[in-house]
């Protein structure tokens, strides 16, 4: 009875240690009440400080088992194995629990990748057409969210993959495998509710007067195959292109970061440079002039290739080719007065600190006027106001910097007088309908909104639309039961009953469908900001209450930078990808042989 009472609070240690503490205090206590202590060590037990509680009385509890002499403290019982171990079995059995439900999660993932949907319905020709432009982060944020069994949906974009942007400029310098941050639209839309037609296309030409959207094959290299597309409702989500800001050479001689060709041209030209450079009796200034790439734009994407660059070059490339260590050079060029503008102060200036541990050039305030086969002619502004001019020799320029709008959106702002005096993009209401019509709608990089042109914006605002459409079907059921329900009410007799029942059913329809029409605007809402500023560091902006956020730079940001990102790849297939490059290149180091 004794020990079993001794025992059992200890077991329950196990599970809670504060409550399995208590149950032992007073399963002492009762063990107290019943066997009166004797001799010099009985005197009345005062009850300790709350803290101390449990040793204390324990410590009483055993003190005639242990030595039962006068004045000699008796030692403490040795801890139960079971009280000791509790905790490492909580933890274990947590451990081991996750890793089995992320295996079991994994596994159906993966299931239902190779596996798609069999029951796809067909087109339904009696449902109305919503074609939508684009494969990227808004459109396909909307394919995700929309119910497609109430539309005909079409889907017309050049780019037969959605492309997870934020991982591009790791497939710069072999970090990421390209494969690994791309997810075939096909795949995406087997796995809906009813078939989703796809056509690799441009759209070339939007006639919102006929409600017609002409698409150019974009199949083969050479096709020029042109159709016409009707719709019912329209969702441009066609993104931006890549700006030169009309500045002479950038078009000619420049590297852009955008898409997938973009980061495989730069990998084989870094390439190209390096072993151009250790090519036999190269002069001294030319080998430094193919060993020095120029980034321009010091926001996210040429922070983050600058510092994979560095990183690249630190890792790999200095131990294998070692005759380049002295002459390779990354300078960071920004208009501004400092790069990643849209961080905090702190962690701007943590980014620029690093930069300079890593021997990466920052060159704020300057901007670049015109660019040759070889060399950088920019204007930099010092600090007392005056101009200088700087003249770099490069071997590779990236430009990572500006948006501009694609002839197709140039073409109808020019043809919607509501568009006539926006410069930046599609003008869009709150509920994202593009000014000037109805039934078209236009999300991400290229309208012209408050926000910025990010894939955090272009995602929300595309599970808002789906939404939309969802509710929009669901507002036109309505509308046809209640105008079926009022046709049968007029054919059955005044004041019957079943004419009762009838008029309370349109009564709750109606009220249903007024709830169903009553649309809410879009509004964003900023998770913060990310970027890896280089030798396994980053810096996080995060948003976490209202009117705060939380500023971080380090190792452990670049974890969670890291796990962020690979938590928001597309699909289970994209994350293990992911995981695994990032595995090999911490065991094997990045490849050094020409794409
Ligand atoms: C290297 C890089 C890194 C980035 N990192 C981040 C980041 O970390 N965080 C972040 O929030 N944002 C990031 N961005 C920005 C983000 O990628 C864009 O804001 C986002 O892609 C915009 O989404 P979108 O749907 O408007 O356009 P996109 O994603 O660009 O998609 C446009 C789609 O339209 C298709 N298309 C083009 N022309 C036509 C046409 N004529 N007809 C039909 N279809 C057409 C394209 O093929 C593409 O599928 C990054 C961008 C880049 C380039």
């Amino acid at each position: 009875m004794l020990a079993s009472r001794l025992v059992a609070p200890t077991r329950r240690i196990a599970l809670t240690p504060a409550i399995a503490q208590r149950s032992f205090y007073n399963s002492a206590l009762r063990l107290q009440e019943k066997k009166p202590v004797s001799g010099p060590s009985a005197t009345p037990v005062t009850p300790p400080s709350p803290v101390l509680k449990t040793e204390a009385v324990t410590k009483t509890a055993t003190t005639p088992v242990a030595t039962g002499s006068a004045g000699t403290p008796p030692p403490p019982p040795p801890p139960s194995p079971k009280k000791k171990w509790g905790f490492w079995k909580t933890t274990w059995r947590i451990t081991y629990g996750s890793v089995f439900a992320t295996l079991i999660y994994a596994g159906w993932s993966i299931y239902e990748t190779r596996h798609p949907r069999e029951n796809q319905s067909p087109p339904d020709p009696t449902k109305k057409t919503l074609v939508i432009l684009g494969s990227g982060w808004g459109s396909v944020s909307l394919l995700k969210t929309i119910n497609t069994s109430n539309y005909n949906v079409v889907v017309v974009s050049p780019r037969n993959f959605f492309l997870f942007t934020p991982l591009l400029p790791s497939c710069t310098t072999g970090t990421i495998e390209h494969r690994s941050i791309m997810e075939p639209i096909r795949g995406i839309i087997r796995n809906k509710e009813s078939d989703v037609t796809y056509y690799e296309a441009e759209a070339t030409k939007i006639d919102y007067e006929n409600r017609v959207v002409t698409i150019r094959d974009h199949s083969t290299e050479d096709s020029k195959d042109e159709r016409q597309l009707k719709f019912d409702y329209l969702v441009v989500g066609v993104g931006a292109m890549n700006s030169t800001f009309g500045i002479p050479g950038v078009q000619d001689h420049a590297c852009f970061l955008k898409e997938i060709p973009d980061a495989q041209k730069i990998r084989k030209k870094i390439m190209d440079c390096i072993e151009s450079a250790s090519f036999k009796n190269l002069d001294d200034a030319d080998r430094k002039r193919l060993l020095h790439t120029v980034v321009v734009g010091g926001g996210p994407t040429g922070v983050e290739f600058a510092a994979e660059l560095q990183d690249f070059f630190e890792e790999d490339l200095k131990k294998w080719i070692p005759g380049i260590a002295k002459d390779f050079k990354v300078t960071l060029v920004e208009a501004l007065p400092n790069v990643l503008p849209s961080f905090s102060k702190q962690l701007i200036d943590y980014t620029e600190r690093q930069f300079k541990a890593e021997k990466i050039s920052v060159l704020t305030k300057t901007m670049v006027k015109k660019v040759t086969e070889d060399t950088i002619i920019a204007e930099a502004t010092r600090p007392d106001g005056s101009k200088e001019t700087l003249e770099m020799p490069y071997g590779l320029l990236v430009w990572a910097t500006g948006n501009t709008v694609r002839p197709v959106i140039r073409d109808l702002m020019a043809n919607l007088e509501a568009q006539k005096n926006s410069r930046r993009g599609l003008l869009v209401n709150e509920y994202l309908v593009v000014e000037g019509t109805e039934g078209v709608w236009a999300l991400g990089d290229c309208t012209a909104t408050k926000y910025a042109p990010t894939a955090q914006v272009a995602a929300q605002q595309g599970s808002y639309l789906g939404g939309l459409f969802n509710q929009l079907a669901r507002a036109e059921d309505l509308e046809q039961e209640v105008r079926a329900l009022e046709a049968k009410a007029s054919q059955t007799a005044e004041g019957s009953a079943e004419r009762k029942s009838i008029l309370s059913e349109i009564e709750s329809r109606s009220r249903r469908l007024r709830r169903s029409k009553s649309l809410l605007p879009f509004e964003y809402s900023h998770q913060g900001s990310l970027a890896y500023v280089g030798s396994d560091k980053a810096v996080a902006d995060l948003t976490l209450w209202a009117e705060g956020n939380f500023a971080s730079g380090g190792r452990l940001t670049y974890m969670f930078w890291r796990s962020a990102y690979l938590s928001m790849c597309f699909s289970m297939r994209n994350k293990i990808l992911v995981l695994t490059d990032w595995v090999k290149v911490k065991v094997f180091g990045r490849d050094v042989s020409r794409e």
